[in-house]
């Protein structure tokens, strides 16, 4: 069951296609960020693989997609309960792939696939396909098809589980291309779907990098439909080249999401929820806080409290229990990290907190950052981030406030801080994003996620995950 070798190296045994593994000659090697070792490699697929598993999925179609709700809530119950079972096993191999501390990786990237895919299940349960009336119609939620899905390295199982499961209970099958820089809990997932009774085919992993198999996927004549999450930069090019052949699309991209705290809230709790909005999985998240927006009067008193809530994030080798933020998941992420942290210092930030910290050597590391002084227009309160880096801005009241969160391409996610919720709530519909959190309000497995303008388009996570997999179909009687 586990993806280690007798070397102890992280081995994937092929991509996972029909039911069966099938090896490539050529491998990319994935690298742990903590140390800059090797760890293992995954299959680099070609178009032929994806071709392949497009076809496997084709087959298993028509048997899957005709099963009751009851059959695939079994199914789908015995995906969460052996994910459920290799947890552990799950959040070791997330922190060797992509460095996210073991608490976080346990707590949050191992434990939320069990709970989401849970839900689906009860979903289906509850008899999600039965015909609605409309006059003379009945309207029937068909399974798109074949679904593409193609998915990041940040929360690399959480991701998959997202779009996967969701797709398998509305009745499609799916060809999968997982991050090449974090390839290996998709074969935990493989081999959990077997066991729990998922027809052959009905999912397939095909393992390589975006540019070759992930566009291969895209661009398939036989793919009905495409969910992709990663960048706004690429999420472009996966919608261009699905285009060709009019598939469906779905895009969970980017953000640059912020709290707004107002006036009358809480100060204390209100800044160190907002910073732990910023730095949970290291700053990788999408729905990251990364700019806190403070009234002028306050503006000082929040800074201040910034900077300490800030300083009880310790960096580290992420398999001790006590750190905070381990490395980004990638070299590469962390010169672009770098770059943006330049990038505000030479446009006119100033970096109240990182600077000091100590980082260990070897590792793809950046220090959790606080800036002050940050202006709308800089490079830094525009771009996405994915790093523990912090922007405080100050706003002159509620509209300026609700003017400068929206002042960005991205619509993904906010908060509002407010003693007073129904005030909160107005501002919260005032914000064109996807999900805002008011006051800390808890992460609902549940409700739809996704984003507005180019944080993409369609939602994920329970009925409306669901539905985004499905055709409305009208039988007029
Ligand atoms: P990407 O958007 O490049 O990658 C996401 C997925 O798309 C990966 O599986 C990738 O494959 C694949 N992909 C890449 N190019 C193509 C293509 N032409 N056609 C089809 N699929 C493709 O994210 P990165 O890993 O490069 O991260 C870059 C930035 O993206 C981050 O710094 C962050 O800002 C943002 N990001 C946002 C995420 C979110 O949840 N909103 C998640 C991850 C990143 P491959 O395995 O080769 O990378």
């Amino acid at each position: 069951m586990t993806p280690r070798s007798a070397t102890g190296r992280l081995a994937i045994r092929g991509h996972f296609i029909g039911g069966q593994y099938v090896d490539s000659a050529e491998r990319i090697g994935v690298v742990n960020p903590a140390n800059g070792e090797t760890v293992g490699s995954a299959p680099a697929g070609s178009a032929e693989d994806v071709d392949a598993a497009v076809s496997a999925a084709r087959a298993a179609f028509t048997d899957w997609s005709t099963r009751s709700d009851h059959a695939r809530a079994r199914v789908i119950r015995g995906i969460s309960e052996g994910l459920d079972a290799l947890k552990a096993q799950i959040a070791e191999t997330i922190t060797t792939e992509m460095g996210a501390p073991t608490r976080t990786a346990l707590a949050v990237q191992a434990s939320l696939p069990v709970v989401t895919s849970g839900r689906i299940a009860d979903i289906l349960d509850a008899g999600y396909s039965a015909a609605e009336e409309c006059g003379n119609s009945l309207i029937f939620r068909s399974p798109v098809g074949v679904v593409g899905c193609i998915t990041p390295w940040n929360f690399p199982l959480h991701q998959i589980v997202a779009k996967v499961v969701p797709a398998l209970a509305a009745g499609c099958t799916v060809v999968l291309k997982p991050s090449e820089i974090a390839p290996f809990t998709a074969q935990f997932l493989s081999e959990v779907v077997s066991a729990a009774g998922l027809p052959d085919g009905a999912l397939n992993i095909v393992y390589g990098s975006g540019g070759l198999a992930g566009a291969a996927l895209a661009g398939h004549l036989a793919v009905d439909m495409v969910s992709f999450t990663g960048s706004t930069a690429v999420g472009r090019q996966v919608a261009a080249t699905a285009a060709s052949t009019v598939k469906k699309v779905a895009l969970e991209l980017g953000g640059k999401s912020a709290a707004i705290i107002l006036d009358d809230a809480d100060l204390r709790p209100a800044v160190k929820l907002t910073v732990g909005g910023c730095f949970v999985n290291s700053g990788q998240s999408c729905s990251a806080l990364t700019r806190m927006l403070v009234h002028e009067a306050q503006y000082d008193e929040a800074l201040e409290l910034a900077v300490a809530a800030a300083a009880r994030y310790p960096v580290g080798d992420p398999t001790s229990p006590d750190t905070r933020i381990g490395p980004l998941a990638s070299f590469a992420q962390r010169r672009r990290v770098e770059a943006l942290i330049d990038s505000a210092l030479r446009e006119g930030a100033r970096r109240v907190f990182g600077a000091q910290v100590a980082i260990p050597d070897g590792g793809a590391y950046v220090a959790p950052t606080v800036f002050a002084d940050v202006m709308p227009q800089m490079t830094i309160a525009r771009e996405e981030i994915f790093g523990p880096v912090l922007s405080v801005m100050s706003y002159r009241d509620e509209r300026d406030a609700v003017r400068i969160a929206n002042e960005t391409i991205y619509g993904l996610s906010g908060a509002v801080f407010s003693r007073d919720q129904d005030r909160a709530v107005r501002v919260a519909r005032q914000l064109r994003t996807g999900q805002v959190d008011i006051n800390g309000g808890a992460y609902n497995p549940l409700a739809p996620f996704g984003g507005f303008r180019q944080s993409g388009n369609g939602r994920e996570l329970g009925r409306y995950g669901m539905d985004e997999f499905c055709e409305l179909q009208s039988v007029q009687l």
